[in-house]
């Protein structure tokens, strides 16, 4: 029974919109579901990925509209590492991102740091071969130089980390690759770095900020690892149905936010592949509020739809 590297990551915003023109449009992502926060609904959940929201390449936020900026610190993820083909395909990043007056710095050939609108810090990086592609598809991003999914992430803890280390190798499957907090996970078809830091810094929820990160389990291991979680003294949640997949959560001992979240059923099974993250979501239990919500979230401008629009009406408005 061996995790499948890391799911989805998600963060916090106080705009939708910015999130929405960042991810899916300046770095090309699909934004694959528009839903909203299952336990405060008046919240949305945006999702975004490869073309199918494939385990590996999503990133997802919560709006909690006007949130002030965060703080990550101890307890915190801090960093996310976005996957490109090679380094090559930096420099095209470089360009677009100057393109969109999107400040940014290259502190080695492999390596392409930014931050995203809400500060959050992102780090463009060759991929690992062993992780095959998920990619989007962007009409003015090349195939070549598309992001490839998530192939690390980077956390803040602020004391010795001998009961994180235990978790992660002995419970969870990973193995440390150096003396200083640099993990690998290995999975079957993923593989995925993960790094702890020390900070004296308090970690201030916010926008910008990792609300937690979600590894990714088989369907069928599922409740094996809650039960072995469970065994280990971690207090879990039960399993909950998310509609895309079903969770479990519970916090490693420095307080970071994980969650084990299954393949099955995906993005698909509420909407048609080809309009994934089209048209609002809703989950059966919040349904009734479709009007009330559809009136009060703000409409998003999804860049695709826009520019599948330009696109059929240069080929003659159909
Ligand atoms: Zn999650």
């Amino acid at each position: 029974m061996r995790l499948d590297g890391m799911h989805h990551i998600t963060m916090i915003t106080g705009d939708a919109q910015r999130v929405v023109d960042f991810y899916a449009d300046v770095l090309g992502l699909r934004l694959v579901k528009q839903t909203v926060n299952f336990d405060a609904p008046e919240a949305y959940h945006l999702y975004f990925g490869d073309e199918e929201g494939t385990p590996g390449s999503i990133l997802t936020w919560f709006e909690f509209r006007g949130a002030a900026r965060g703080r990550p610190g101890a307890g915190a993820v801090h960093t996310i590492e976005l996957g490109v083909p090679h380094a090559r395909a930096l420099d095209f990043w470089e360009q677009r991102l100057a393109e969109h007056g999107h400040a940014h710095h290259r502190p080695a050939r492999d390596s392409l740091k930014l931050a995203d609108p809400d500060g959050l810090s992102l780090e463009l990086v060759t991929a690992d071969p062993h992780n095959a592609p998920l990619t989007a598809t962007h009409h003015a991003i090349p195939p070549e130089h598309a992001i490839t999914g998530v192939e690390g992430a980077r956390a803040y803890i602020g004391r010795p980390l001998e009961a994180d280390a235990q978790l992660l190798t002995d419970t969870l499957g990973f193995t440390a690759t150096d003396t200083g907090g640099g993990y690998l996970l290995d999975g079957p078809t993923r593989r995925f770095r993960w790094t702890y830091e020390n900070t004296a810094q308090h970690a201030l929820q916010g926008a910008g900020t990792v609300h937690h990160i979600a590894w990714h389990a088989a369907d069928s291991d599922h409740s094996v690892w809650r039960q072995r979680l469970l065994d280990v003294g971690m207090t879990v949640t039960p399993v909950i149905d998310r509609d895309y997949f079903h969770s479990i959560y519970f916090r490693q001992p420095q307080g970071i936010l994980f969650e084990l979240a299954t393949t099955s059923p995906g993005f698909a099974v509420d909407e048609d592949p080809e309009h994934l993250g089209e048209r609002l979501c809703l989950p059966t239990q919040h349904e009734h509020l479709r009007t009330r919500l559809e009136r009060t979230l703000t409409p998003l401008r999804n860049p695709r739809a826009t520019a599948n629009a330009g696109l059929s009406d240069a080929a003659g408005g159909r």
